[in-house]
């Protein structure tokens, strides 16, 4: 489940993972990619909770992270 809020909050989006929502905070954001953006990583976050893997949320966040520009440092 996700909802999309126009402002209420510092962050751009977050996943909870006691109830598996996500929210996306619409003000927190420039462009319509960056909005995709946001929406991606926070699903990701969905993915690594739904298969129980346990990551502390650094290693989470590297690994996000390193998903997110893959195509730049695999060329
Ligand atoms: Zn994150």
């Amino acid at each position: 489940m996700m909802d999309m809020k126009s402002a209420g909050c510092d962050e751009r989006g977050i996943f909870y993972s006691e109830t598996g929502r996500i929210i996306i905070y619409l003000s927190n954001h420039e462009t319509y990619d960056d909005i995709l953006s946001t929406i991606q990583h926070e699903l990701i976050h969905k993915c690594i909770n739904d298969f129980e893997e346990t990551l502390d949320e650094k290693q989470e966040e590297d690994l996000i992270y390193q998903m997110a520009w893959a195509n730049e440092s695999l060329v």
